[in-house]
C-alpha cells in the first residue's frame, strides 16, 4: 500500500465515483523502484457526513519484486471504512457529528 499526498480527484458522475489521478511518480515501498499501473479496484468511503462515497483506486505493480500495491489518497485512512477527516473529527472528541457508532470510535481513541 502506498498513501499519496499529491493528487487530484475527478468526479465521473456517469459512475458515480472519484478517480484519483496522482501527480507523483509512485515508487516501490519494498525496493524502490518505479511502479506502473496494474489495474484498479472500487473503495467505498463513509464521509464525516455519513454518506458513502465512492473511489477508484489504482494498483501497482513492481517490475522488479513484483510486488502489488493499492494507491490511496491520504484522505482515506489505510484499512477503515471511514475516511481519515471523520476519524479525525472523532479523535478530537467532536464525536456529535460522526456516523460511526461509539464502540467504534472508542476503538480508535485507543489508539
Ligand atoms: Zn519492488
Amino acid at each position: 500500500m502506498i498513501i499519496i499526498r499529491n493528487y487530484r480527484l475527478d468526479y465521473d458522475s456517469g459512475r458515480g465515483l472519484y478517480i484519483v489521478h496522482s501527480n507523483q511518480a509512485p515508487m516501490c515501498p519494498d525496493c524502490g523502484e518505479l511502479l506502473s499501473g496494474y489495474d484498479s479496484r472500487r473503495r467505498r468511503v463513509i464521509g464525516s457526513d455519513g454518506k458513502a462515497y465512492y473511489f477508484r483506486l489504482r494498483r501497482l505493480r513492481c517490475s522488479s519484486c513484483g510486488h502489488l500495491h493499492l494507491e490511496i489518497p491520504d484522505i482515506i485512512a489505510p484499512g477503515k471504512h471511514y475516511s481519515a477527516e471523520v476519524i479525525r473529527q472523532a479523535r478530537s472528541g467532536r464525536d456529535e457529528a460522526c456516523p460511526a457508532d461509539d464502540s467504534t470510535i472508542r476503538r480508535w481513541k485507543k489508539k
